[in-house]
């Protein structure tokens, strides 16, 4: 049977290998084992059971507590040609009626049922009168009331369990907690212990933690290496949400709000035009997220501090469903801390003590100076075995960037220890670069000998190095007060008995390069992404429906031109392949025969990217290492030439009519937003061809290699 498993999720899913577990757990499901299925979000549950689904001759029904769920999960099966419906209370009478009526006339392999609608009397009737082979339970920590999200209603699929004690049941839930697991093996009186948890390790996404500076810029800078991709950023409040997403849209962002002071109508409107790709960027509260199943969610970023590890993680998994990297970044902030202890502190002794601790598991996570998922994955109680994982920053971050930092860490711990250790950061360094500040004066700090001293890094550099001396547990903080203390270490260092060494970045905004996974031929990839959209439009369906990010990437990297090479391609099966295979080959041959692209096809004899027939232009090498997400750095490192040649090259590039990716152009620049803006509208002022009148007109305080990097981008926007 588990031979006939793996044929459907080649030629029916089009997948080359089953995930971990995901073959276990099939087996148990197929010996009619009861199984429970943890899987972290994103892992492939779904697959678990609905292969079985298919290989079984009755029906399965799947117990699921969203509508939302389970219309997306019945257009995915439908799209890949499997029999399925769902009964919920979404459906008109007619539509209800239609799907009964398939029910009964014995195709349908998958029934997808709220709980409501499975206890209703005539559902029963209905379910008596076909072969129930397997009752699954979607969502089974919805059953515990250790759960994050217990629904009474569902204690009681265990009558419905009794009814039909024939059918194998499977539950499947993210949730790791041990005594969630106990209370869905008791609650629904699974047989046995078939117990699978997956790793909770999500190898694909990106973990990034950066200090909050100004968090609405950090916010754009990162917003700009992912043009056109789609990206969740979430935030405490809804009047943080409301802030943000007017500020990003008034910056020409596509972003809408979510939280719960919408209205349903508001709320379901841009959930909608998030999943169909209508909108780049969903700014929303926690609220936002539950039963969003769209696969190409490309980066999550929490603009503040989730709200425990927990949440975090469910958060972050929201991201690369689809398996392709994706970028999780989180804005730390040490008042943010100060926010939640405030609400931490209303709360009853028990309650507090439990808050608290996730509070600081959550701040020992962020403050790590070692890979990320040590500690992430030991909090759900595993270990990781790697030494490194290699995508988190402190992963990619080098010792290299470290510097000997004692002199700053001396200036700012003596600055601590005179002003009484009863401050907090933004105190401190405000007496070390000599603010004229009333409370300063008050106080007679500006007498102090360490008021002033600090006038070599900015304020946004001081921060970050404070944030550093806690890490290295130079300085403790009050937990109440957020005031500093120096630690023993601070005195040695005092003392001049040890030394430390910090980063110390030039301006730390957004700065980690995230490698993207393929050599794909990006420019292919958003005419394959826009015919994407226009098939899954005029379907009323999302796009990730249709084909997953993944499988455009593959196809963008491996260009397959027949049959045979395309359903090489992940995610393409035979039926996915007769609805939609010859539209995108015949837009892949002709993109390969206007490029002089040879394709490279099979993907199993080949991995490298195709090659470019005709030999380039320097400049047009230069534009497409450019666009291939090369820094301007990178390209001077590896051909040898300076920066202004490099700049001089995409000057060329852009007036030989080629596109060039104007966003990245953008990042490169070390200007403010508003400076940017500014030099902008003096180019459409006096216009771009000279650049000396522009450099006169900000009093030569702009270089000219900026200036040169913004008149491409000027131009690139004006013909584009
Ligand atoms: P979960 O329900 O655990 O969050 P899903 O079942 O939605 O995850 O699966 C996540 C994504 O991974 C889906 O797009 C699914 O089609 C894909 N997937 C599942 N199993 C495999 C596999 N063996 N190979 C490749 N992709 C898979
Ligand atoms: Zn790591």
């Amino acid at each position: 049977m588990i031979k006939q498993a793996r044929q459907i999720l080649e030629t029916t899913f089009g997948y080359k290998s089953f995930r971990p577990l995901q073959e276990e757990v099939i087996d148990s499901i197929l010996n009619k084992k009861d199984t429970l299925v943890i899987m972290p979000t994103g892992g492939g549950k779904s697959l678990c059971y609905q292969i079985p689904a298919l290989i079984f001759d009755g029906i399965t029904v799947v117990v699921s507590p969203l509508i939302s769920l389970m219309k997306d999960q019945v257009e995915q099966l439908v799209e890949l040609g499997i029999e399925s419906v769902f009964l919920n209370s979404s459906l008109t009478p007619q539509q209800y009626a239609e799907n009964v009526e398939r029910l009964k006339s014995g195709k349908i392999k998958l029934l997808y049922l709220a709980p409501e609608t499975l206890f209703l009397e005539r559902t029963i009737a209905l379910l008596k009168n076909l072969s129930i082979e397997c009752i699954t339970v979607d969502e089974a920590h919805c059953i515990s009331e250790w759960g994050h999200d217990f629904r009474p209603e569902y204690r009681k699929i265990i009558e419905v369990r009794e009814i039909f004690p024939k059918a194998v049941c499977a539950a499947v839930t993210a949730t790791a907690t041990p005594r969630v697991q106990r209370d869905i093996q008791d609650s629904l009186k699974l047989s046995g212990n078939n117990k699978f948890v997956a790793s909770f390790d999500r190898e694909n996404l990106y973990l990034e933690i950066t200090p909050k500076t100004n968090g609405v810029d950090q916010t754009m800078k990162f917003l700009r290496k992912y043009p056109n991709q789609s990206g969740i950023i979430y935030c405490f409040s809804r009047k943080q949400v409301d802030s943000l997403s007017m500020q990003l849209d008034d910056a020409g962002y596509s972003v809408r709000p979510y939280h719960a002071g919408l209205s349903d109508k508001e709320r379901h409107e841009n959930q909608e035009l998030f999943i169909k790709d209508d909108i780049q960027i969903i700014v929303a509260t926690i609220a936002f997220g539950m039963g969003i199943n769209k696969s190409n969610v490309r980066f999550v970023i929490h603009f503040d501090l989730p709200k425990n590890i927990e949440s975090y993680y469910q958060e972050i998994g929201r991201a690369g469903r689809d398996g392709l990297r994706s970028h999780c970044l989180l804005l730390f902030s040490y008042s943010d801390i100060q926010k939640i202890r405030y609400f931490i502190n209303q709360k009853e002794a028990k309650e507090k003590q439990i808050a608290e601790r996730h509070l600081s598991a959550l701040i020992d996570y962020a403050e790590t100076g070692i890979c990320r998922r040590f500690p992430l994955l030991s909090y759900f109680g595993e270990n990781f075995t790697k030494d490194k994982c290699g995508i988190c920053d402190n992963c990619n971050s080098t010792d290299k960037d470290l510097v000997d930092a004692t002199i700053p860490a001396q200036k700012f711990l003596s600055c601590v220890k005179r002003t009484g250790e009863m401050f907090g950061a933004g105190y401190i360094i405000d007496v070390l670069m000599g603010s004229g500040s009333s409370r300063i004066i008050e106080k007679g700090h500006d007498k102090l000998s360490t008021y002033g001293i600090g006038k070599e890094y900015t304020k946004k550099q001081w921060l970050n190095l404070s944030h550093q001396f806690l890490q290295l547990h130079l300085l403790s903080q009050n937990n109440e007060y957020g005031s500093l203390i120096l630690t023993e270490k601070a005195y040695d260092i005092l003392k001049g008995e040890l030394t430390v060494n910090c980063k110390i970045k030039e301006d730390f905004e957004v700065r980690t390069v995230m490698k993207t996974d393929a050599n794909y031929d990006a420019q292919l990839f958003d005419l394959l992404r826009r015919k994407r959209k226009e098939i899954a439009d005029k379907l009323s369906l999302p796009p990730y429906v249709i084909f997953s990010d993944k499988t455009l990437t593959e196809m963008s990297t491996y260009l397959p031109v027949n049959k045979k090479e395309m359903i090489r391609i992940h995610g393409l099966g035979e039926i996915k392949f007769q609805k939609y295979g010859h539209v995108f080959l015949n837009l892949i041959m002709d993109y390969c025969e206007k490029n002089n692209l040879k394709p490279v096809g099979d993907k199993s004899y080949s991995s490298k990217p195709p090659i470019k027939i005709v030999k380039k232009k320097s400049f047009q090498s230069t534009g497409e290492k450019f666009n291939s997400g090369m820094s301007i750095r990178d390209i001077c490192l590896e051909t040898k030439y300076k920066k202004s040649t490099i700049l001089r090259h995409l000057l060329d590039f852009v007036n030989d009519n080629n596109l060039i990716d104007h966003e990245k152009l953008l990042e490169e620049s070390e200007l403010s937003m508003q400076q940017i803006k500014n030099v902008l509208n003096k180019f459409d002022e006096i216009g771009s061809e000279r650049l000396s009148p522009v450099y006169e007109a900000f009093n030569q305080k702009i270089e000219y290699n900026e200036l040169h990097l913004l008149r491409i981008y000027h131009l690139a926007k004006s013909t584009a």
